[in-house]
């Protein structure tokens, strides 16, 4: 007996001992939660315990205590739903930064909003900034979130269109001597202030600049309004020249460093409050980088970026030795980006048969797809400038992502994908489908096929479905954000937001909105019964794993990242509602209560 509990003693010691000795001390504990990890191998858990920003136990409540020391911090979850951050595999997030601390004028078509915006922006903006931008009258024609039967009546004998039109003596009141220059969405018209007028030269009695319309009162005082040259084409109106932008582009100084930092300040500020915790950077100017180094430098940094220069810059990516994998747990790079063709949201994106609203249309190429010529050791094929960049590109190690929309733009990279395989080899490239938005059933299998990545935004889906059968029709509409067939085919489908938008639309950061458009497959104003084409629908758990472990499988990230699983940075989301179990309609409403990031919270409801 004596001997037994001697035993049991010396058991219970070396069990306490193994235990602390094992056990690391954690500086940040979160407990009592009802975490979704995203690990397949571990996919819930209570708790998790986090070292100098990384993961070192994901478990049980129980199984967490042994972690927690005196200097730790210890977060109770009081049973909220937890997931690993969401990570944006697409945003602009220089224009991100700008629309957010600047104008919006997208929903704006009446003077008293166009007012308030530009008063909140004069209020906010350095002494001297130029306020420019805003794309009013955007939403004029089609409401953001309705389905609509047809478009907004559109007189074919206005070339410029019925639309709401302002004039300087609605702001100048208050902006004085700062300068401001708003355009419509369409670029057709511009509104100018009387300080911005005054530099560029337009007044009463001077003729109007060459190729711009400027409306003037009876007295010929320019009331601020500018018109470009437009011509009658069919259906449409086409602008023709952006002579205004060209009039102004050397009297607006680019944005000042602070002007940067304060919009990147904005654009982390939100995205920490919808939880986004790793973001890659597409079109930002490679100032940006700098910026990043010294706000991670300062502590300030509060989201992870992964820079894209554009692909005709991969030589210099090579000669810095620069390629997958290059950076730190911030900032990291490794892959370039390519535009081929246009978008849906003013019908340039490109096609096999032309548009069934515009029938001399089939959208266009952009600029690099251009020349077409054979190449030097293959004079089978026909290559475009983009083929033989992508083709070095692959071969130095530097992951290609490409935008295309079309049908014939997304057949365009399948083929061009076959053909870098056949010359550089097989490897493991997650070749990224930017966008990958209507493409034809045997593309959707070559993608699987060749196990690319899908970088999609679902929330296009919302926003599109409510003019996309009026323009590509019923039969192309259904290879449109085929997510479900794209999943099931192989490919990796990848989540994100493609912030700030278009001229068109407005594309917000808020995860819940693209998850929400993956589960339902409606509008935000809940249409159609049923969801738009709702076979291609993803399950909340497939939309949770897109917005985070294949957006860092996209990235060559999984390992660091998308699922909280230890070893990986402790980046998590805390929301008001488990995804899991509610009701999909209301994913769109929920919101997060924390974030954190690295370890430490960084941002907090209350
Ligand atoms: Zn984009």
């Amino acid at each position: 007996m004596k001997l037994f509990a001697k035993i049991s003693m010396l058991f219970a010691l070396s069990v306490m001992f193994v235990g602390s000795a094992l056990a690391q001390t954690a500086d940040f504990v979160a407990r009592n939660g009802v975490f979704w990890t995203v690990d397949e191998n571990n996919p819930r858990a209570e708790a998790v315990a986090s070292l100098n920003g990384r993961l070192i136990y994901v478990g049980s409540n129980d199984g967490v205590a042994q972690h927690i020391g005196p200097e730790t911090t210890v977060m109770d979850l009081d049973g909220e739903f937890v997931t690993p951050g969401f990570y944006d595999n697409h945003v602009h997030f220089e224009g991100t930064g700008r629309l957010l601390y600047g104008l919006n004028l997208l929903d704006v078509s009446d003077e008293a909003s166009f007012v308030a915006r530009v008063r909140d922006v004069h209020e906010r903006y350095a002494p001297g900034t130029w306020i420019v931008g805003g794309d009013w009258s955007a939403y004029e024609t089609w409401a953001e979130g309705e389905v609509a039967e047809a478009g907004r009546e559109v007189n074919p004998d206005d070339l410029y269109g019925n639309f709401f039109l302002p004039n300087k003596s609605m702001i100048d009141g208050f902006t004085r001597d700062r300068p401001v220059l708003v355009r419509r969405f369409d670029r057709k018209v511009y509104m100018a202030n009387g300080a911005a007028l005054e530099l560029a030269g337009i007044k009463n009695g001077i003729p109007d600049p060459e190729g711009i319309a400027v409306e003037r009162d009876e007295d010929g005082e320019p009331t601020g309004a500018l018109f470009n040259p437009v011509s009658g084409a069919v259906e449409s109106t086409v602008l023709v020249r952006d002579n205004v932008r060209t009039l102004f582009s050397d009297l607006i100084p680019p944005p000042s460093r602070e002007q940067r930092i304060a919009e990147t300040r904005e654009a982390w500020g939100k995205m920490a409050s919808v939880g986004v915790t790793s973001y890659c950077d597409i079109t930002s100017n490679p100032i940006y980088v700098d910026i990043y180094r010294e706000m991670r430098d300062k502590g300030e940094m509060t989201a992870r970026a992964r820079y894209r220069p554009p692909l005709d810059r991969w030589e210099s990516m090579e000669d810095l030795g620069i390629r997958i994998g290059f950076g730190d747990d911030w900032i990291r790079f490794g892959a370039v980006k390519a535009w081929i063709d246009g978008i849906m949201g003013n019908s340039s994106a490109r096609f096999y048969e032309p548009y069934t609203h515009n029938p001399s249309s089939r959208g266009i190429w952009r600029d690099i797809m251009f020349p077409f010529e054979r190449s030097p050791d293959n004079p089978e094929d026909m290559q475009s400038r983009l083929e033989r960049l992508a083709l070095d590109a692959d071969n130095a190690g530097i992951q290609l992502t490409v935008h295309a929309i079309g049908d014939e733009a997304n057949g365009y990279l399948m083929d061009m994908l076959e053909r870098i395989i056949a010359k550089n080899g097989d490897k493991d490239r997650r070749f990224r489908l930017v966008h990958a938005q209507v493409m034809t059933d045997r593309d959707i299998k070559r993608g699987g096929d060749m196990k690319i990545v899908a970088e999609v935004q679902p929330f296009h889906t919302s926003d599109d479905m409510r003019w996309m059968e009026e323009r590509i029709g019923r039969d192309r509409s259904r290879g449109a954000y085929a997510f479900r067939r794209l999943w099931d085919s192989g490919a990796v489908v990848s989540f994100g937001s493609d912030s700030p938008g278009t001229n068109a639309s407005r594309y917000y950061l808020n995860p819940m909105l693209g998850l929400y458009a993956a589960v339902t497959r409606k509008t935000l104003s809940g249409q159609p019964e049923g969801g738009w084409f709702p076979q291609e629908k993803l399950t909340v758990e497939e939309a949770i794993q897109g917005y985070t472990l294949n957006t860092a499988y996209a990235s060559f990230e999984e390992d660091m990242k998308g699922s909280l699983t230890v070893g990986k940075l402790t980046d998590f989301v805390v929301l008001s509602d488990n995804l899991l179990t509610m009701n999909p309609d209301e994913i769109k409403d929920v919101t997060v209560e924390t974030t954190v990031v690295g370890g430490r919270v960084v941002y907090s409801a209350d």
